[in-house]
């Protein structure tokens, strides 16, 4: 069996010192890919890094909405420079988030802008956090229609069936993280139902929320995706090994990432 870990947060503290028993234990939990993705230039910097020691590691560049207030002239530039990278198989981690206040919601709407510019010129998919936002995601998704269908992922996804149905239309793909397999969130379970298995992705999103049943465990990490993928192999009535080849193969042809 061979899962994709789509989104972690490798440069974390907690998991950068310690990163070889991480990968090592990943391996061991049959999560033989990860995408380490960046927030910022300099943990960018580092994801490429990581990408170019470990052959399983791929990287995404971009700086995120909660730190678009805080980027330096010039970060912008820099974070494009490793866009060309062979290594580098998407953009962002960019999008929305109206939750936290660590920047206007003007200055992240154009720093989204420029990631999905980024995408359509180098032709790498975009990574899209959202947090207490889906109108403005329903309005930035209506709104880019007009130039042609997007490549990317709606990450961490915990929104209703309409946006992601919007999402897909867009020719976005929907990922799923530990939320998913949290007793409470039936009500996510029952939208997970409903995503096309051609655009469907699992990722950790680590360093932060653990799934269930290692919820307790801190740092979440890659090796702990196995856990949400077989939540929603059962709830889509799936064996896990179909899953996570189906999810796997997925995340593969998103990101331009030949067959080991
Ligand atoms: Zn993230």
């Amino acid at each position: 069996m061979e899962w994709f870990d789509t989104h972690a947060h490798l440069f974390d503290e907690g998991l950068l010192p310690q990163i070889e028993d991480v990968l090592s234990r990943a391996d061991e939990a049959g999560v033989k890919t990860m995408v380490a993705i960046g927030t910022t230039l300099e943990d960018s910097r580092i994801c490429v890094e990581l990408a170019e020691r470990f052959p399983q590691v791929y990287a995404s560049v971009g700086i995120h909405p909660n730190h678009s207030a805080e980027a330096k002239e010039g970060d912008l530039d820099a974070v494009e420079s490793l866009m060309t990278h062979p290594k580098v198989v998407a953009i962002g981690e960019t999008g929305l988030d109206r939750y936290w206040d660590f920047a206007p919601i003007e200055l992240q709407k154009e720093y989204l802008q420029w990631h999905v510019e980024k995408s359509r010129q180098y032709q790498k998919p975009l990574v899209i956090h959202m947090r207490e936002c889906e109108q403005d995601i329903v309005e930035w998704l209506e709104a880019s229609k007009a130039d042609g269908p997007l490549s990317g992922i709606l990450h961490s996804y915990t929104g209703n069936v309409e946006l992601a149905e919007l999402g897909v239309a867009c020719g976005m793909h929907i990922s799923f993280a530990g939320m998913l397999t949290f007793k409470r969130n039936q009500e996510l379970r029952d939208v997970a139902k409903t995503i096309p298995l051609e655009r469907l992705l699992v990722e950790t999103d680590c360093p932060y929320l653990s799934p269930e049943p290692c919820r307790k465990q801190r740092p979440n990490e890659p090796a702990l995706v196995v856990h949400t993928g077989t939540c929603l192999a059962g709830e889509r009535g799936m064996e896990p090994a179909e899953l996570a080849r189906v999810t796997t193969n997925n995340a593969r042809k998103l990101f331009g990432i030949q067959s080991t």
